[in-house]
């Protein structure tokens, strides 16, 4: 008898595994059906637009089964957004600094991130620093950086934002950062009131970022001090290069880099027929030289043909102009100029590209958006 239980002993092993293997599936299930449960009746919340039910029943979920990492780091950012800010940094504090589970080096410096962003998000600006400063020679060197500077362009500490840079691993910095530093570097060279500090600011910005528009122009508005044309020529051309949309903005500048005005008009028709600038103060420069040269109606026919390619207020105001000559007798005459000047006056010359901010003082950070280089010349109908 006894040894025919042993011969079932296989047959009862198979279906203790095929039992367990069902009641494992079992559970996976289940567990599956409550998170969809949940992530269902959350979206049905979010698509009624009751926001706070639904943080409020996911909240609840991750509550219940805190079993991995990702369910307290998805927790911890729906306190952050709920404003919930000392929640999330309890949460990615204590995974910081346990020690009951054993959490990768890479995700380690994710959740520091993370836990640096909830000290930014509740203005706790020094623990944030001190939070991203360690990072700086990590996998997360680019991240933690991009921190530390958007803390220092707060606090208009530019040096300190430069010995980040210079802390960090080079190789592993992006574009952004490069450009974010170069602004810094520029920052320091404005401040600076002798020549040869600014220019070393703005060549180090340059380094940073060859593609710096800001320290370009600065480097030529330097050499103007020194009376060397050519260099600031060089680099104005430099810049209509990389970015075409800054002409109207370099005209104050120009006319300086040149030696007289033929040479500026040369150049000015370089702009126009070979790097195709749509800028109607290029034209209307264009349009007092060519009459000048050859005449009101030589004038007149250029800025209507360029009216034609290339309609604006500003170019309707220099034709306007033109016609002066002929309408002066005219009682109406003087009554839609006057209503064309106050037209112009009322429109701002720069808009910011990424918030639509406008204003009539051109800077290199936006006021409104506080984004880098997104301030423009005007473009289009009211464009300059
Ligand atoms: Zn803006």
């Amino acid at each position: 008898m006894l040894e025919l239980l042993f011969l079932l002993l296989p047959a009862a092993v198979i279906y203790g595994w095929v039992m367990g293997k069902h009641s494992a599936k079992k559970e996976l299930l289940e567990q599956q059906l409550t998170i969809n449960n949940a992530i269902n009746s959350s979206v049905s919340l979010l698509l009624n637009e009751d926001q706070e039910q639904a943080f409020d029943r996911l909240i609840q979920y991750f509550d219940d089964t805190p079993s991995n990492i990702d369910n307290y780091l998805t927790l911890a950012k729906l306190f952050r957004k709920k404003g919930e800010i000392d929640k999330a940094i309890a949460i990615h504090e204590g995974l910081v600094k346990t020690d009951q589970i054993t959490i990768p080096q890479y995700e380690l410096e994710e959740i520091q991130l993370e836990l640096a962003q909830d000290f930014l998000s509740a203005g706790m600006l020094e623990r944030a620093q001190n939070t991203l400063t360690p990072l700086l020679t990590s996998q997360h060197a680019s991240e933690a950086l991009l921190g530390l500077l958007h803390i220092f362009e707060q606090t208009r500490e530019w040096q300190a934002g430069v010995e980040s840079y210079l802390a960090a691993d080079a190789q592993l910095l992006s574009e952004n950062c490069r450009q974010l530093v170069s602004h810094f570097y520029c920052e320091i060279g404005d401040a600076h009131d002798n020549y040869k500090s600014k220019k070393q600011a703005y060549k180090r910005a340059l380094k940073v970022n060859r593609k710096s528009v800001r320290s370009l122009l600065a480097l030529s508005k330097l050499y103007l001090i020194v009376n060397n044309k050519q260099k600031s020529r060089e680099l104005v051309v430099t810049i209509l290069d990389q970015e075409p949309s800054f002409a109207p903005a370099l005209f104050n500048i120009a006319p300086e880099c040149f030696v007289d005005e033929f040479e500026q008009t040369a150049w000015l028709f370089w702009l126009i027929k070979e790097k195709n600038i749509k800028s109607v103060t290029a034209h209307s420069q264009m349009t007092d030289y060519i009459v000048k040269e050859r005449g009101i109606e030589a004038g007149r026919s250029y800025i209507i043909e360029h009216l034609q390619d290339q309609p604006s207020v500003r170019g309707f105001a220099k034709l306007i102009e033109l016609e002066k000559e002929f309408f002066m007798s005219d009682p109406h005459f003087k009554q839609l100029q006057s209503l064309i000047t106050r037209y112009i006056e009322l429109k701002p010359l720069y808009e910011c590209n990424s918030c639509g901010f406008t204003t009539n003082h051109f800077s290199w950070r936006c006021p409104a958006c506080n984004n880098w280089q997104t301030i423009k010349p005007l473009a289009g109908l009211d464009g300059i």
